[in-house]
């Protein structure tokens, strides 16, 4: 798929490490092990935040001995994940040692090989050919994609001190939907309090793989005592597992079953009729829209039958205001289907007719302690360029609540293609293999003038950059002080430095002090990482010494049950919505059939749908030998398929089969089950890399996104990612 030429060998040798240089600070032999283990040298036990995925960033200790990371655990102080740690985590820090790293800047040459270079020259060519892309082109040329990381303000300082508004994360391929629509209804994106919680819906979402371990921690500890759990999902998830009733939904029909639930609520007069008068706006307008969603008529729809809807809906209310339906994420109506939007939003009001917002057992705002500013320290701050974002985010008439600080990033290729977009910054993420249709992924990223990767491996986006930066990796650098762990309590933490740097490699912030100076944005860049964390501590009085001891520290004061205005414009939970009336969107949740349906005449089409699994995130660890051990030793890389679908194209449990969309066919093994809806197939996420670099995960696996079309959500800019139907046959 790559033209890009760099075997394996001449990848290391370019990067100025040999094998044997690396394999000697790498994996032990287990004698080696057993030797070292057994001797008494001192173990230091240092805290920090895992960085094996971005949203969640655990709370760790991490051991250290004979200058080796011999083990990590949680940290029990953390309120994402008191005391645990998951597969990914401790699989995550042999990536330290990973052969794979880059050890030192690359740059691609005419003939598409990487050559190394130094970090001065490279920040010197790169300002060179910037600062002429902006000349010509303006700096709204530039964009900034990266992963939800501590540092992130650092990359939009770096951006707004160019003049560009063009940042983006991963946001339109996972969640945007979902927090546009509890934005709108309720000023902000709550919390669950699943721990005190007597009964729990949760849609669409697998806290068990796609893994949140104080959730986890959470549901266990409901379910002890004595809480219902329902899982609402077309796969029996890992998190169905823990569930009292499993819901295998018709997929893309969850709004479907969500209004007839809203309708047994309203019609029996099951709603909290207090909260709802004192603190929502626009129910009277919901009681009359909803009388045409009755569970008679959604049974047809998600195949959940009428009967347990109704039980559902009354076990729910009676449990109220203790009971709550899951916030979600990615998969029921993150940037699934084209109704996913409504979908958040008819979650978002059920629970309020439960009254359970910031109620024990209910939904709550998550505590945000505000950090101090550079400013503060006398640091010029640049200004937020009055532009508007080239991707249309935000924007009346493109995507109205498509989200500023997330941007769309599947708009890129398109935006690149047209000139819209010229030069680009790959911070610790991988459009190649995150974005939908791969093939117009890479044509429009070829497109640009300039596109520079900083990531600690040659991922396929950095397979095709013209310089990749290799970024120290967690456990060699200090890092931003942020506020993840913030709950129920306020909670500050950091990432420190726990071992020196194994090769000649930077922090992001030294990347862009050195960038900044031939950009003459050099003022916007005046202070040290030890400095910026100082000040964002300031406000708590709390040294950045204390917080290396500690980890993770509590700030300010708890959470308290008992009802707080949401952040709306009217100050309540808005059930029926002005903004979007005033927009064109629909104020209230109605009925939106999924943009794609699988042809009932032909017995091959099915829907795809994808998740994640435990030992992997996105598609940034298969390369790590644990974790990819971990996926092949289990056999997880199947295609998940209906018994009573399989036997009809005479498909047998392990039969290789081919897949096959309007824009991509790849052959996978499968997995015959009971539990999936007979609708659709199912394809684990993680997998499917191309990056010739990365020899141990190249070509290992399928990735949904070769088979998905690129859309774009109408409401969000989301990226549909459910919306693929395939036609499968035995091979
Ligand atoms: S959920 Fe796992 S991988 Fe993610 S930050 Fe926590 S321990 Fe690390």
């Amino acid at each position: 798929m790559l033209n890009d030429k760099l075997s394996r060998r001449s990848f290391l040798k370019a990067a100025g490490v040999g094998v044997a240089a690396t394999s000697a600070l790498s994996l032990l032999s287990f004698t080696k092990w057993r030797k070292e283990s057994s001797e008494k040298s001192e173990v230091s036990k240092i805290p920090t935040q895992c960085q094996g995925c971005g949203a969640n960033r655990c709370g760790i200790y991490v051991y250290v001995k004979n200058g080796r990371i011999w083990k990590i655990e949680g940290n029990p102080k953390a309120n994402n994940n008191p005391g645990s740690v998951c597969p990914r985590g401790h699989g995550f820090i042999h990536g330290l040692y990973d052969i794979h790293r880059v050890k030192q800047p690359l740059k691609k040459t005419e003939n598409n090989t990487f050559v190394p270079i130094s970090w001065e020259e490279a920040f010197k060519e790169i300002a060179i050919r910037l600062n002429l892309i902006i000349m010509e082109n303006g700096p709204q040329s530039v964009f900034w994609l990266q992963y939800p990381m501590a540092n992130a303000a650092l990359s939009f300082r770096f951006m707004h001190a160019l003049g560009s508004p063009n940042t983006a994360s991963h946001g339109s391929t996972c969640y945007v939907a979902r927090n546009a629509a509890f934005n709108v209804t309720y000023g902000g994106l709550p919390y669950i309090d699943m721990k005190n919680s007597r009964y729990i819906i949760i849609v669409g979402r697998n806290p068990a793989a796609g893994i949140r371990l104080d959730q986890l921690t959470d549901l266990m500890y409901a379910k002890n005592n004595g809480a219902k759990v329902v899982v609402v999902d077309p796969r029996h998830s890992e998190t169905a597992v823990l569930a009292n009733d499993w819901l295998p939904v018709n997929p893309g029909t969850d709004l479907a079953l969500l209004l007839a639930m809203i309708y047994v609520i309203i019609d029996e007069n099951l709603y909290d009729r207090e909260f709802v008068e004192n603190n929502t706006v626009g129910f009277d307008k919901l009681q009359d829209s909803i009388v045409t969603y009755p569970p008679e008529w959604a049974e047809k729809v998600c195949h959940i039958p009428k009967d347990t809807i109704y039980r559902i809906a009354r076990e729910f209310a009676a449990n109220k205001p203790h009971a709550l339906v899951h916030r979600g994420y990615h998969g029921g109506y993150g940037a699934g289907y084209i109704n996913s939007f409504q979908t958040a939003r008819a979650v978002a009001i059920i629970n309020a007719l439960a009254g359970n917002f910031e109620r024990t057992g209910g939904l709550y705002m998550p505590l945000k302690p505000e950090l101090g500013e550079l400013k503060e320290g006398g640091h010029p701050s640049p200004e937020i360029p009055k532009v508007p974002k080239a991707d249309g985010s935000g924007i009346p008439g493109r995507y109205p609540l498509g989200s500023y600080s997330d941007g769309i990033s599947h708009a890129i290729p398109e935006l690149a293609l047209s000139g819209d977009l010229s030069a680009g910054f790959i911070y610790h993420t991988n459009p190649l293999r995150t974005n939908p249709n791969p093939k117009r992924v890479i044509t429009g990223y070829r497109k640009l003038q300039l596109l520079v990767t900083i990531d600690c491996v040659m991922s396929e986006t950095a397979s095709i950059s013209d310089y990749v930066l290799p970024e120290s990796f967690f456990l060699e650098r200090d890092d931003a002080v942020d506020t993840v762990h913030s709950l129920k309590t306020g909670q500050v933490s950091i990432v420190q430095q726990i071992v020196k740097p194994m090769f000649d490699t930077k922090p992001l912030l030294d990347i862009l002090v050195g960038l900044s100076k031939g950009l003459g944005i050099e003022k916007y860049f005046n202070f040290t990482q030890e400095e910026a964390n100082a000040l964002r501590l300031k406000p708590f009085g709390i040294t950045v010494e204390d917080l290396k001891k500690e980890g993770v520290m509590n700030v300010g004061e708890a959470w308290r049950d008992g009802f707080k205005p949401p952040k709306t414009k009217s100050g309540k939970v808005e059930i029926y919505s002005e903004k979007l009336s005033a927009l064109n969107i629909d104020p209230l949740p109605n009925w939106i059939a999924p943009l794609t349906n699988p042809d009932p005449a032909d017995r091959s089409s099915f829907r795809l749908l994808h998740g994640k699994q435990s030992a992997q995130t996105n598609a940034m660890t298969f390369h790590i030998p644990m974790l990819r051990q971990l996926s092949l030793r289990t056999d997880m890389i199947r295609l998940w398929i209906n018994r009573s679908r399989a036997e009809e194209l005479n498909i047998k449990d392990g039969d290789n089969v081919l897949i096959e969309s309007d824009i991509g066919r790849g052959v996978m093994k499968v997995r015959v089950t009971e539990g999936l809806h007979p609708s659709c197939v199912w394809m684990p996420s993680g997998y499917g890399g191309f990056s010739k670099h990365l020899d141990n995960s190249y070509g290992v696996g399928l990735s949904y996104n070769d088979f998905l079309p690129t859309y774009f959500d109408p409401v969000v800019g989301h990226v549909m990612a459910n919306e693929i139907i395939v036609r499968i046959k035995k091979v």
